[in-house]
């Protein structure tokens, strides 16, 4: 059984995941891994080999068959396809408008949920997306989820020069049928519309403090019985 330690970080787009999710890592120590990377890279390859993203079975047969391998460097987890790790590309507006398409096919989902349990396999993660604590790994006892109001997702979003629907793409990811975005049970809440990337991570970084502690606690009272 895995032993390494999973921090959950889930939430809405543009709420602050993937700063948050590289300070806390950075801080810690452990593996920060952006799920939703996983997702666009799948996207921009049906894009690029032009697979119709409506066909559920092309799009699945294609997650079937992709060469693909996961890369440690530094202290990030990258998916290679074809032993390439597309950076750029999936940041695009035509991958953005994608991927929650493709990410709600249910062989999708579970092709990623398989490749994102892999990781523990590299050391202590704090793995960012939008199932990670209610589905890819429920198991964890670190579990977050960051939101901010619409005005301010949209401020961040196109100060980073994208302009999105971010509306729609919330609504997919959280009306879907298969792994639906949601409050983890357990998780803490953090609204980070009037916080600094220093102020919600720092928060976070408390909470697990805290609970790796009381786990200790826990532990050193049943060693003493
Ligand atoms: O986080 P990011 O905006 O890069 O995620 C892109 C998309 O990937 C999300 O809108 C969602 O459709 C999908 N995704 C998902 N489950 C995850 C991570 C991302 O469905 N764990």
């Amino acid at each position: 059984m895995n032993q390494h330690i999973v921090i959950a970080i889930d939430g809405t787009s543009a709420s602050g995941k993937s700063t948050n999710a590289r300070m806390v890592a950075r801080e810690l120590g452990y593996i920060h891994v952006d799920t939703g990377a996983m997702y666009r890279t799948l996207a921009w390859y049906c894009l690029h080999k032009k697979v119709d993203l409506d066909d559920v079975k092309a799009v699945s047969a294609l997650c079937r068959r992709w060469k693909t391998s996961l890369e440690c460097t530094g202290n990030q987890i990258h998916l290679l396809v074809d032993g390439y790790f597309p950076d750029k590309e999936i940041r695009t507006s035509e991958v953005t408008e994608a991927v929650s398409h493709i990410a709600a096919f249910q062989k999708v989902r579970d092709w990623m949920k398989a490749k994102q349990r892999e990781c523990a396999k590299f050391g202590n993660l704090v793995m960012e997306g939008r199932d990670i604590g209610t589905n890819v790994f429920p198991e964890s006892e670190f579990k977050f989820y960051l939101d901010a109001c619409i005005t301010e997702r949209s401020k961040r979003r196109a100060a980073d020069g994208v302009q999105e629907n971010l509306a729609a793409r919330d609504q997919r990811d959280s009306q879907r049928a298969s792994a639906p975005l949601m409050v983890a049970l357990g998780a803490m809440i953090v609204n980070t519309s009037l916080l600094t990337p220093q102020e919600s991570s720092a928060k976070i970084i408390a909470e697990i403090r805290k609970r790796l502690a009381d786990n200790e606690q826990r532990q050193l009272a049943k060693a003493q019985m």
